[in-house]
């Protein structure tokens, strides 16, 4: 009995890892939000598909247990890295007491790594990430990770820095982070990573206060050292040339 929780990469089939690949090849149900499997499921034909809706992520996890005891070989999908602010967590949780599951997770290319690829290297030096969305962490509390990470020069990438009910979080986020850092930080947004459409802009950290984004983005903000060079953003590491 076995369910694996995959992470997809940020969207296309190139960005998918052979390992992703081979256990989607092999398993009997693939299960995961419905914009994940559209996203998959031509790769992928003869497969049966169990679709469910962005919130009901338990409800996800109840159904690939239930199929898994049936001696199904179930694949949970998240894009990016399934442990990343995906599935991962929740699947050990819902499945502590069902021993007899085995449960693997494999890694997939996370919004960081592949958003850092597209805008040039602003993730050489530690960084840190912090998401935006207060659905499941009080607002308080990003708010504190915020001006701690701020004020310690991290690179700080942001994930779920938008939605309908919380236009203005990257608004809030900014303010906080300029109590400690300069307007004149180097910034950047990276949209669609991997999928059609993909786009980047550069920015200051002052004028992204005052950018709209939307939650297919991921937002990169600079330390004290990171710069521009010839339209990319760059952290030097320390290195001298
Ligand atoms: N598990 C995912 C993250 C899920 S949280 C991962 O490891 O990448 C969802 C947030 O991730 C989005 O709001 C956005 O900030 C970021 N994200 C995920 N995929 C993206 C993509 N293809 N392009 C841009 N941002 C993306």
């Amino acid at each position: 009995m076995k369910i694996y929780v995959v992470g997809l990469g940020p969207g296309g089939a190139d960005q998918l890892t052979p390992k992703a690949a081979s256990v989607l090849q092999g398993c009997d149900i693939i299960t995961g939000y419905t914009v994940y499997i559209e996203l998959i499921k031509d790769m992928f034909p003869g497969k049966t598909l169990l679709s469910t809706a962005m919130t009901k992520e338990v409800e996800r996890c109840e159904i690939a247990i239930e199929k898994a005891l049936q001696g199904n070989i179930v694949a949970m999908v998240s894009s990016g890295d399934a442990g990343i602010y995906g599935m991962a967590g929740i699947i050990f949780e819902t499945a502590q007491n069902y021993p007899e599951i085995e449960i693997e997770v494999v890694p997939g290319i996370t919004a960081a790594s592949s958003g850092a690829a597209v805008i040039g290297a602003p993730l050489t030096h530690d960084f840190a990430v912090i998401s935006l969305s207060d659905l499941l962490t009080p607002w308080e509390k990003i708010e504190s990770r915020l001006a701690a990470t701020a004020q310690a020069d991290f690179v700080i990438c942001l994930y779920n820095p938008s939605s309908k009910k919380r236009k203005d979080y990257l608004e809030k986020a900014c303010d906080i982070i300029l109590r400690y850092q300069s307007a004149e930080l180097p910034a950047g947004i990276v949209r669609n990573i991997g999928r059609i459409g993909e786009e980047y802009r550069l920015m200051t950290l002052g004028e992204l206060r005052n950018t709209r984004v939307d939650m297919f983005t991921t937002v990169f903000i600079g330390n004290s050292q990171t710069k521009i060079i010839n339209n990319k953003m760059v952290t030097p590491r320390g290195y001298r040339y």
